[in-house]
């Protein structure tokens, strides 16, 4: 399986990686539907989407390696800083 590369910000504390996985799982941040990522603007994954008034009727991604995921930040990534013991 696909495993997005790390790319959490060096600076992201335990306490920030915390506070936002908490966000996550109160739902004040929305995971992304198509890449399971949080980003700020249209998922980079698709590479097209077809509607039907407010309904995706078709939809296709670009290859695992062949899209520009460095603005996504992965919860896994926040897990594993949330993780790690404060230095
Ligand atoms: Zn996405």
């Amino acid at each position: 399986m696909f495993r997005p590369k790390p790319i959490v910000e060096p600076g992201l504390t335990v306490d920030e990686a915390k506070a936002l996985l908490q966000k996550i799982k109160d739902g004040d941040i929305k995971t992304c539907a198509h890449c399971a990522g949080i980003h700020a603007r249209a998922c980079p994954r698709v590479r097209k989407m077809t509607f039907v008034g407010d309904e995706i009727r078709e939809i296709s991604f670009w290859r695992d390696d062949k899209y520009n995921n460095d603005d996504t930040i992965w919860p896994s990534d926040l897990q594993e800083v949330a993780d790690r013991e404060e230095a």
